[in-house]
This record gives C-alpha cells, structure tokens and sequence, in this order.
C-alpha cells in the first residue's frame, strides 16, 4: 500500500501538495482521527497543525498527555479542495490505509473526532451529537478497541457550548484509557456510561462566535508507516 503516490481519488492527487498520513507515537494507546487536512496540513505534511491541533493540544495537556505520546490521523489522508466535506468514494479509497494504521498502531481507545470519523468508524450514521461521550467496543480490521467520539475541535473553537462538552468529555478520557483492554471485556461499557433511547438528532442551538486562543506549543514530526 503505498500512501504517498496515491492516486485513487484523481481531484485530491491533483491539488493536494502533500499526502497528511499521520504522526506521533506508532506504540500510542491513544489515537485520534480526525477529518481531513486542511490548508496548513496540507502544507506542512502532517495532520493538526493549524487552530484545531492547538486546541487539541491544549485538551490533552489538560489530561496529562503530550501530542508525541498519542498517534494523530484523519479520515483522508488528502485536502479536499476549498476544505470541502469529504466525499463517500473519497472516504471508501482511503479508508483501507485507516485500518491499516490501527492495525499497526493497535490503540486501546481510538477517539473519533466529529461525525466523518464517528460515522465511518462506528459504521453507523447517527451523529456525533447523539453518541459522543460514549465508548463502545469495535473491531476495526483485525483490532479490537474501544472508540471514544467526541466533537471535533474545530466545531468547538467558535462555539463555548460545544467546548464545554468537549472539555468533559476530555476529563473522562483518562477513565477510558483506564479501562481493561477491550477484547477482555465488551460488556464493560455499559456500566460506564449509562446509555440512552435512541431518538431525534438534537439540535445544537448556534450563539455568537467566541475565538479561542491556545499558546503555541511544539509540533512532533510526521511518522510514516507506510
Ligand atoms: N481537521 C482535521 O480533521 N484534521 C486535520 O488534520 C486538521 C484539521
């Protein structure tokens, strides 16, 4: 599989500069998947590094953990011009070079980010607004783990609200990591988080935009596994 020549998606191999495999630490117990670089990804090579990474960064210092101990990926691996949304045979291309980074980096918890990497990872499309907050044991290609979505961090840069509930659901992320590896014991779960009758999408209500500034902290280098 060879990720940096990549031309299964012809528009992304055309106007990508690089292709954002992923970085951190290969042996991370911690993953997150995002959704797709965007400008200064696509620049720099590698995955969160523009006001989304920071946040990120800061969430995890907040817990007691570096970016260099956790492994970074995203959905797709290439831009999609203008930073539009993914599309569905964008996402079928790359998905096979996902399951292979979890297959290697074998992570207890892979936290989802947002609904593109909820949705694909749960292989299900109720919304990151009805599930986030919740570990679930899946397996992904030959790994089982346990999946953890949260709010994407860019939803929550101009949104407090959407902070807030993503702050909380970084704070119980130590609890996740602490439970027992999750082909042990898929039950688990349920005694975690209590979880709730499935009904209607709710409806985030959308207040003023609020900018948040986080410090600029030092940025790991890519990893290539491929
Ligand atoms: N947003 C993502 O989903 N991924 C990145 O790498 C950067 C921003």
């Amino acid at each position: 599989m060879e990720a940096r020549e990549c031309t299964r998606c012809a528009e992304l191999a055309a106007t990508r500069t690089s292709v954002v495999f992923g970085a951190g630490n290969a042996d991370a117990d911690l993953m997150f998947v995002g959704e797709a670089p965007g400008a200064n990804e696509d620049l720099q090579g590698l995955p969160f590094v523009g006001a989304a990474g920071k946040l990120l960064e800061k969430l995890l210092g907040e817990i007691g953990l570096s970016r260099a101990e956790v492994f970074i990926a995203n959905v797709l691996k290439c831009r999609p011009p203008g930073n539009r949304d993914p599309r569905p045979g964008e996402i079928e291309n790359c998905t096979p070079y996902l399951i292979r980074q979890v297959e290697l980096v074998q992570p207890r918890v892979i936290c989802t980010l947002g609904n593109f990497a909820t949705k694909l990872l749960r292989g299900d499309p109720a919304g990151i607004t009805r599930v986030h907050g919740r570990p679930e044991v899946r397996t992904i290609g030959s790994h089982t783990t346990r999946l953890y979505p949260i709010y994407h961090p860019a939803a929550a840069l101009y949104t407090p609200r959407t902070m807030e509930t993503l702050r909380e659901d970084f704070l119980a992320l130590p609890g996740v990591l602490g439970l027992p590896p999750a082909a042990a014991s898929p039950a688990f779960d349920d005694a975690l988080v209590a979880v709730e009758p499935v009904g209607p999408e709710p409806v985030e209500p959308e207040p003023a935009p609020v900018p948040v500034v986080v410090p600029e902290q030092p940025r790991p280098q890519q990893l290539g596994l491929f």
